[in-house]
């Protein structure tokens, strides 16, 4: 038989990138039979992550090989694109060795957002260059945007009123541009500037989402008139790409038992991804807000703090010294001990959203997390904190419709229990017609993902496509 085709991918650290990663690499190795060694870069401070790697590693569909850690001593850049940046510049040397190791040279290198730089070693050994953008399409159009935003404002972003135009696309709200893009004074900015310049130099990219869902903006990158006179090579979305939970996971631990015992879409989900944290006054109106919706929940519940860019890495799994109660209002774990049920740091969450008891998803609005929302048809409170959350929550709640956010954003204001309490029974419970077409819109928008991604769906046939083409081309 023939050999198949080698395609190797880089992972930058974060769990938002890792499993992405390690899920398109299972699509690549298990649905379209091709070889495939993925290159990690942990961040080695979380045991959630250990078992990750490990897991990927046990499950043998592909080869993981994790790269030896860049020293990182005299960085004192404390912001995450500035970090980030400078961790997977370091790490071009590792990959460049582990490269010219392989036995079978790769044909093909797929790079996340944050490690576009390492597209010098796929020149060195001629492979082709792709970009894996785990994030939507919308956001990756501001991305490679920013150079020529980058050129046309006078100061900064943040002085801006109106909105941001990017040709086919809808306008950028100054409010809703990501934190890095606001301050010109820091490095971070520049890197972005950076990162939005070498994603079009690649020979195409890969975006986790899908057709129906962002039509327009994919449509811009086609047009010569729009953002293809930019992004020239093709721009395949091939979404959502979401973890599979395959039933047995978590399998009879406590959490489980519990929601085995709810009844059907009755319990609320709450998580704020791997790195959202929540300030102490805020956490207690969420625990006070949700006790006030009268609605079953289960919290991932995190020491209070604003996170610092250091704990952007760092995500638990429970085996950290955490006790939650103390972080939680007075009462609280027994007043709701019969519907509610909390988490220490870090929960199987495919596995949660799974479940037929769970019927919405309080969610920070990482991408990931919203198309985990999305696959499994529940409507969502969406808590825009970081990164490119804010356009997130943006399309979820105001486009398309199958989230409530609060009125104000929660990293400029302290979002107040009653308001906590409204949105949550609105999405669960309301019988008004807009909790109503909420729910309706997330079932509808779970049968669109669904679709694209079967057999003869847009996603399913881009795919088909990119690999057809390494196929031919290796
Ligand atoms: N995640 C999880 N358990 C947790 C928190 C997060 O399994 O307690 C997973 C979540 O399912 C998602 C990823 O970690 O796949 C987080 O990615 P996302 O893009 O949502 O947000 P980020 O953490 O990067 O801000
Ligand atoms: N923030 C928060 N909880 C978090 C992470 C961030 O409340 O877990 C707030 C932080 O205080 C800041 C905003 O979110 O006001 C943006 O954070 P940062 O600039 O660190 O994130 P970035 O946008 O650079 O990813």
């Amino acid at each position: 038989m023939e050999s198949q085709p080698h395609v190797a991918l880089i992972s930058s650290p974060g769990m938002g990138h890792l499993f992405p990663s390690l899920e398109l690499a299972t699509r690549l190795s298990m649905r379209h039979h091709l070889s495939v060694t993925v290159f990690i870069v942990p961040s080695r401070s979380s045991s959630a992550e250990y078992k990750v790697i490990a897991a990927a590693q046990a499950a043998g569909l592909f080869t993981v090989i994790e790269l030896p850690p860049a020293d990182m001593s005299d960085v004192t850049d404390s912001t995450v694109v500035g970090r980030l940046s400078i961790t997977m510049r370091r790490h071009v040397p590792a990959l460049r060795s582990a490269v010219s190791a392989l036995t079978s040279l790769p044909s093909v290198l797929i790079a996340d957002i944050f490690a576009t730089e390492s597209f010098a070693v796929a020149d060195e050994f001629h492979m082709a260059k792709y970009v894996f953008v785990a994030s939507n399409a919308w956001f990756f159009a501001l991305t490679i945007y920013v150079p020529v935003l980058d050129k046309q404002i006078n100061g900064q972003y943040v002085d801006q009123k109106e909105p941001f135009h990017i040709p086919g696309c809808e306008p950028v709200r100054p409010c809703d541009v990501m934190d890095p893009l606001l301050d010109r004074t820091e490095p971070q900015y520049f890197e972005y500037v950076r990162i939005g310049t070498e994603i079009p130099s690649s020979d195409g990219v890969l975006v986790n989402t899908w057709d129906d869902l962002e039509g327009r903006t994919l449509a811009s990158f086609r047009d010569w008139n729009l953002l293809g006179r930019i992004m020239k090579s093709p721009v395949y979305s091939i979404g959502p790409i979401v973890r599979q939970t395959g039933g047995k996971k978590g399998g009879a631990s406590e959490l489980f038992n519990w929601l085995s015992k709810q009844p059907g879409e009755s319990v609320i989900y709450v998580s704020f991804g791997s790195g959202g944290t929540l300030s102490s006054e805020q956490m207690t109106e969420v625990a006070h807000g949700l006790e006030m919706s009268g609605q079953r929940f289960v919290w991932v519940v995190r020491a209070p703090k604003v996170r610092s860019d250091a704990t952007f890495f760092t995500t638990g799994d429970g085996t950290e010294d955490q006790s939650e109660a103390k972080f939680l209002p007075d009462g609280f774990l027994e007043r709701t001990s019969e519907v509610g049920f909390v988490v220490s740091m870090w929960a199987d969450q495919t596995a949660v959203l799974g479940s037929p008891a769970v019927g919405g998803f309080f969610t920070h609005g990482g991408w990931n997390s919203a198309l985990e929302g999305i696959t499994n048809g529940v409507p969502m409170v969406v808590w825009p904190l970081y990164a490119e959350q804010r356009m997130n929550a943006t399309m979820l709640a105001e486009e398309v419709r199958v989230a409530v956010r609060p009125k104000e954003l929660p990293t400029k204001a302290v979002i107040g229990r009653e308001e906590i309490a409204a949105m949550v029974r609105k999405i669960m419970a309301e019988e008004d017609e807009e909790g109503k077409a909420i729910r309706a819109k997330a079932k509808e928008l779970q049968r669109s993902a669904e679709k694209s991604t079967a057999e003869g769906g847009s996603s399913f046939e881009n795919f088909a496509r990119v690999v057809k083409l390494w196929r031919e081309n290796r």
